[in-house]
């Protein structure tokens, strides 16, 4: 499918819940309450037909995310069922990291075949200053799904200055130590949180700066390592790649965005930096799927040229409800 800018839009991220077991700085406002409902809105079976509509619209990739997808109880079968859709050529996962010591395997065999994990820090006083979470449980979930042999798994940092910087370099031996890429990410304004303030932003090129420092990056222009619009680098000396994703300061980021989201409370949201939405909810009521194809094309047509971060957007629903 193409969008009103002729980009190709095949990529869709679906956020099974907003519910999460960490409180990143930069994802959730301190004291979040603003869960959809007591249980997850989107049963399976709804996840099932939102993608069995858009593979057939020619979405061929598909990422469950969340909040914390692995807290939802029936995550295995969600991925059976969506990998078993014709048309799903791939499926991802995105993961805090914490449970994935006891789901990797069950995750590989249901057909998950890539997973991007968030890891902003490898001290673990300051990994859980900012997500209030336990490394330990992150680091044993990151060598267990490399012990499955999923086809990739990436490492994410978010920037934060005064907060992790000092990690970077210390992020960047522990993933070549693994051969796993690590991307770092520019602090988007998705939460309300002091933590936005133009004082915490680290720019991709100050992490370059500083990272370059201690290894020379080499341009690895063609390189794609994902679906994803990251930049990518192979450190001279220690072998190992790393992205730099700088929707803040890369100003053709939005130039070959392919991509798409479904929110936890069952919203296609045509990009993450523009607050508009599209309810599913009186589509996925109907028996037919029409009224869904439909939402898919009215979202393709809203699709913006670019998101709104760098001017007026405000933040309104947290990174956790929209779906990372
Ligand atoms: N819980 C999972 C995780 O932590 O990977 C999946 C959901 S999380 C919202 C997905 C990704 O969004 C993570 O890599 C996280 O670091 C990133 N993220 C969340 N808030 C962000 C923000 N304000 N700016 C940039 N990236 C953010
Ligand atoms: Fe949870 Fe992931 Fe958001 Fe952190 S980034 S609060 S782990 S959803």
């Amino acid at each position: 499918m193409n969008d009103s800018f002729a980009r190709s839009v095949d990529y869709l991220r679906l956020s099974i819940t907003d519910r999460c077991n960490e409180k990143c700085l930069y994802c959730m406002p301190q004291g979040y309450k603003g869960w959809q409902v007591k249980r997850d809105i989107l049963e399976a079976r709804d996840l099932f037909r939102i993608c069995q509509v858009a593979a057939g619209l020619g979405f061929t990739k598909f990422r469950l995310t969340g909040g914390e997808p692995l807290l939802h109880k029936d995550i295995i079968g969600i991925a059976k069922g969506i990998r078993s859709i014709p048309g799903v050529k791939s499926l991802g996962l995105s993961t805090n990291g914490t449970r994935l010591a006891h789901l990797a395997g069950e995750l590989h065999h249901a057909g998950v075949q890539t997973l991007n994990i968030s890891l902003d820090a490898l001290d673990a006083q300051i990994y859980h200053q900012i997500t209030g979470g336990d490394l330990a449980q992150v680091l044993a979930g990151i060598e267990a799904a490399q012990r499955e042999g999923f086809e990739k798994i990436k490492l994410n940092c978010v920037l934060m200055r005064g907060v992790n910087e000092g990690e970077l370099w210390p992020l960047t031996q522990y993933a070549a130590q693994l051969k796993l890429p690590l991307r770092f990410i520019e602090l988007m304004p998705l939460t309300s949180r002091d933590v936005l303030s133009s004082r915490k932003f680290l720019s991709i090129n100050e992490a370059m700066e500083l990272i370059q420092a201690k290894d020379k990056l080499l341009p690895e222009p063609g390189l794609r390592l994902g679906n994803g619009p990251a930049i990518y680098y192979r450190l001279q000396n220690t072998g190992s790649h790393v992205g730099f994703i700088g929707a803040m300061t890369n100003l053709h980021f939005c130039d070959a965005c392919n991509k798409m989201r479904i929110t936890a409370d069952g919203k296609i949201r045509p990009c993450l930096g523009d607050h508009g939405e599209i309810d599913l909810l009186a589509a996925l009521r109907e028996d037919s799927n029409n009224g869904l194809h439909e939402k898919f094309l009215e979202a393709l047509r809203l699709k913006p040229r670019e998101h709104l971060f760098r001017t007026q957007y405000l933040p309104q629903r947290p990174m956790t409800a929209i779906g990372g």
